[in-house]
């Protein structure tokens, strides 16, 4: 027989997939155990908007209709919110649909992309599924300003005639690390012209209003900008895949030609729709946010661990031998944490923040395992 594994296009031959956080029932079923919190895919511990689920509800009698493939209602509200037109937002089946969408529209064989190493996993994949070249950039070291963050200048410097894509997280995922306004601002204009940027949002709405960096309010002035965001995060709405570019109408209209018609369903453009509107529960979810930050930046406090200073809803440790006894012991007594391994971080766990109580609980375990 032959090895269809072969026949697979040369991208897709040497790809490495995603490693998805441990699933709640794949534990249950493997250890027998119940009582588990999940720490691990930084989900909302206080699920999501009670509007958003009313919504959904009201909408389950009529799943037998296709969703609005231009998701008018949604777009609306966005274009509102964000103060663009609505030719200027692109949806998608999660922001991670549109981040691939926007490799299959513009890097071919020929050209590259560049982005940061300990960048999210999503960008190399997408990128090496289309067959382009990687310039993944070294991050800065442990011992500096910004811990594991962007070398935005030597990002810069690999900038070359081929290079279609440059991709920036902020904050940051794996590491919660972030850039300022002006070190933000400054690189993209920078950038020439026939690159487009890509600045991933998925965590911004842990920052305060006036702390955010929101790079949407600079698309005015950089026609080759692209911000992504997303509803998985602080909104709650992991399970249902929903999540937006937002660009100069061009750089829309080349996405919207090759997305699937259909790419968001029904359920999750309404309750997305309803979910930018519910500011109470997304002010309740970054409160708890915050003092559950707390409560585990304490803990690495007292155990003596360093961590990278996050702006998200996780907190990336280091423990400074291999990290996966540790990860093992607290799988075992039903937490659920993220190896990092596969980032080249053996060492690190990345926690997402959980409820103050589920912290607590966290904390006493971290305790007995490291202490
Ligand atoms: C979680 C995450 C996303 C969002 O993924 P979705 O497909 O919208 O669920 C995007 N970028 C980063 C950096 C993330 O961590």
């Amino acid at each position: 027989m032959i090895d269809y594994k072969e026949l697979a296009v040369k991208g897709v031959k040497k790809l490495n997939p995603y490693i998805p956080g441990k699933p709640i029932s794949e534990l249950e079923r493997e250890m027998g155990i119940s009582n588990i919190i999940k720490l691990a895919s930084n989900e909302n511990p206080l699920g999501s908007s009670p509007v958003a689920m009313k919504a959904m509800a009201d909408t389950l009698n009529e799943i037998e209709l296709y969703p609005d493939g231009n998701g008018f209602e949604l777009k609306k509200v966005l274009a509102a919110k964000h103060n663009v037109d609505m030719d200027q937002i692109t949806l998608g089946n999660g922001s991670n649909d549109v981040l691939v969408l926007l490799t299959e529209a513009f890097l071919d064989t020929t050209q590259n992309a560049v982005y940061s190493q300990y960048c999210f996993a999503v960008y190399p994949i997408a990128i090496q599924a289309v067959g382009a070249t990687h310039k993944q950039i070294p991050a800065k070291g442990w011992d500096t300003d910004s811990p594991l963050g962007h070398d935005l200048d030597a990002m810069l410097a690999a900038i070359d005639e081929d290079t279609r894509l440059v991709f920036v997280a902020n904050p940051n995922n794996p590491t919660g690390n972030h850039l300022s306004e002006a070190e933000l601002k400054g690189f993209i204009a920078k950038i020439p012209e026939h690159v487009i940027v890509i600045v991933d949002e998925a965590y911004l709405e842990y920052s305060s209003i006036e702390e955010q960096v929101d790079a949407s309010a600079w698309l005015p002035e950089f026609p080759n900008l692209v911000v992504t965001r997303t509803f998985s995060k602080a909104y709650g709405l992991a399970g249902l895949r929903v999540g937006y570019a937002l660009s100069n109408p061009d750089i829309a209209n080349v996405i919207n030609r090759i997305r699937q018609p259909f790419n968001v369903n029904s359920l999750a453009l309404i309750a997305a729709e309803h979910a930018v509107s519910d500011i109470e529960f997304l002010e309740r979810s970054l409160l708890e946010n915050s003092m559950g930050m707390k409560i585990l930046e304490n803990t690495c406090g007292n155990l003596g661990l360093r961590y990278v200073p996050s702006k998200g809803n996780f907190l990336l440790i280091d423990f400074e031998k291999d990290a996966s006894n540790i990860y093992m012991d607290l799988l075992k007594s039903g937490i659920i944490t993220r190896p990092v391994a596969n980032y080249g971080l053996t060492d690190c766990l990345r926690i997402t923040i959980g409820t103050q109580q589920q912290m607590q609980r966290l904390d006493k375990m971290m305790e007995k395992v490291c202490g």
